[in-house]
């Protein structure tokens, strides 16, 4: 096995690539091509807590950096992401199969918050109040909190991570980052442009591995703060038990995002956006949209009119491919659990417009390829409306009233991004103020927020109270101290043992 593969992959520690040693491996695939390209070592708990050691280490003299100048090697990563762009969005697609357009969307989107964590001077200022009580003023400043871990899904290898440790490092804590096993080489190399940005070794750590890594990282007590995104069952578990050890918890986790169509909606413009929204990355992301609720049938027929022979056409193809407009699944196994799904769809009655069970492409046979799938006459009851299928599978859902989409969606237990397509503004005000969702869109069929807002669902979507990146972003990665100062000076008030109305202290 060993000789067939493509290249070496290790861990990066205190500023430098480190073997792994602990004899446990994950395969990387190609996805295109089906194969095994690379395999990721799993560290032990010994290997995690020398890059916690390293982090821990660096810390001290990190957090007294000054803002400006932790900008400064911000600004330095910007200029070396945009510079290696093309490098990166490659290294991103052959693990992945994204089209290389798509991983360098992906790339962008995750170097807006390098760009908002540029101005982390501006974002660390503290409130200052004079006078409070006689000669007392109250100041707050944000401190960093120590080591910092990540832990990242396979679906955005450079976005997801990048979604954190800019903010984490700016805010002047130190990070541990376990990316997915499945596709790790985005992250060692944005270690390396790090530390070519002139970061301090230790401050930006990347351990691989799977869930010893993960319970290393939520019980070691030098770490202070856990972001996690990925599925729900293991968000869940990570909340828990991160917790139970005392730490900040973010998780953000698995998602079913609908759209509602309603009658008076433009339906070229619902076409587009269907199309990117469910079908682009193959369905992989977390704001993919999964379902479109069609309030009365006419909406739903006009879509699928004019939707049936897009998808039909879709260009299915490698990353190579530049005419491509969808890539395959991540692994084989993906491939066979959304196959499995599309089974248990008909299975359970609903109706398959398009199967893309048998779709080939030809001179990639063995690529994990899922062709872009339409189910119409879609109920709530159904395993393919109820589970998280991630992959380029759409469900129809047809209700008669925008009373019934609404209760379907505040009913379901995952709450990550919808959309409303209407021109009506008072349908759209109304969604707005009463969907049980995080990020809600107005003809807009991916509302992930700028990195100068924050992203995150509700319910079972993200367990923990902060969103990730922009205010909330700051807000995570810091704590507040508030401080209430005296000088000595002529408003002496003498020895006060009680609190008195009025502020005196
Ligand atoms: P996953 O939950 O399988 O893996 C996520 C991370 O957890 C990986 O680093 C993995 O190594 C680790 N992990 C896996 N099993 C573990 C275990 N038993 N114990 C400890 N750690 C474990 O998720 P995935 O398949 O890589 O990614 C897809 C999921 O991520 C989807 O559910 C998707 O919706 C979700 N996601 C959510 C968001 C969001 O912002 N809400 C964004 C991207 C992806």
């Amino acid at each position: 096995m060993a000789s067939q593969l493509e290249y070496d992959l290790k861990h990066y520690i205190n500023g430098q690539q480190v073997a792994g040693i602990s004899g446990r491996y994950s395969s990387v695939y190609n996805p295109a091509i089906g194969k095994v390209i690379s395999q990721t070592p799993l560290a032990s708990g010994d290997e995690v807590r020398s890059a916690i050691a390293a982090a821990h280490a660096a810390f001290p003299a990190w957090s007294e950096t000054p803002p400006g100048k932790r900008a400064q090697v911000m600004f330095n990563f910007r200029s070396l992401i945009i510079e290696h762009m093309d490098e990166i969005a490659t290294l991103v697609s052959r693990e992945h199969g994204k089209t290389i357009d798509d991983a360098k969307g992906s790339i962008t989107r995750g170097l807006e918050v390098v760009e908002f964590a540029c101005g982390i001077s501006q974002l660390l200022k503290g409130e200052y109040s004079e006078n409070v009580a006689g000669g007392v003023d109250t100041w707050n400043m944000r401190q960093p909190l120590g080591v910092c871990a990540g832990i990242t899904p396979f679906n955005f290898p450079a976005m997801v991570p990048m979604w954190m440790f800019p903010m984490a490092i700016a805010c002047g804590n130190t990070f541990v980052l376990k990316p997915s096993e499945k596709n790790p080489s985005c992250s060692l190399r944005l270690a390396e442009l790090l530390t070519e940005a002139g970061l301090p070794n230790g401050v930006f750590n990347v351990v691989n591995g799977d869930k010893e890594a993960v319970d290393t990282l939520l019980t070691d007590d030098r770490v202070q703060a856990i972001s996690f995104v990925g599925s729900t069952p293991i968000g869940e578990y990570i909340y828990q038990t991160g917790c139970a050890n005392n730490k900040r918890v973010q998780a953000l986790c698995g998602a079913k995002n609908h759209m509602v169509i309603m009658e008076d909606a433009d339906i070229d413009q619902v076409v587009d956006a269907v199309m990117g929204a469910a079908y682009g990355s193959a369905g992989e992301r977390c704001m993919a949209i999964s379902v479109v609720v069609s309030v009365g049938d006419s909406a739903a027929d006009a879509m699928l009119e004019k939707l049936v022979p897009r998808v039909s056409s879709l260009k299915v193809g490698p990353y190579t491919d530049s005419e491509a407009e969808m890539g395959p699944v991540i692994t084989p196994e993906s491939q066979s659990r959304i196959k499995g799904y599309i089974d248990a769809g008909v299975a359970e009655g609903a109706s398959l417009l398009i199967d893309g069970r048998d779709l080939t492409v030809k001179g990639h046979e063995n690529g994990c390829f899922v062709g872009a799938t339409i189910f119409d006459q879609v109920t709530p009851d159904m395993s393919i409306y109820t589970d998280e299928i991630f992959g380029p599978v759409l469900c129809v859902v047809r209700v008669e009233t925008y009373e019934e989409a609404v209760k379907i969606i505040n009913e379901h237990e995952y709450g990550n991004g919808t959309a409303i397509f209407t021109r009506d503004g008072d349908a759209a005000r109304n969604f707005a103020h009463r969907i049980q969702i995080g990020m809600v869109g107005v003809n807009v069929p991916i509302p992930v927020p700028m990195a100068f807002h924050s992203f995150g669902g509700w319910k079972r979507s993200l367990f923990g109270d902060h969103h990730i990146h922009g205010p909330e972003g700051v807000r995570f990665y810091t704590r507040m101290k508030t401080v209430t100062t005296r000088w000595p000076s002529g408003m002496r008030s003498g020895a006060v043992f009680n609190f008195k109305a009025g502020g005196e202290h």
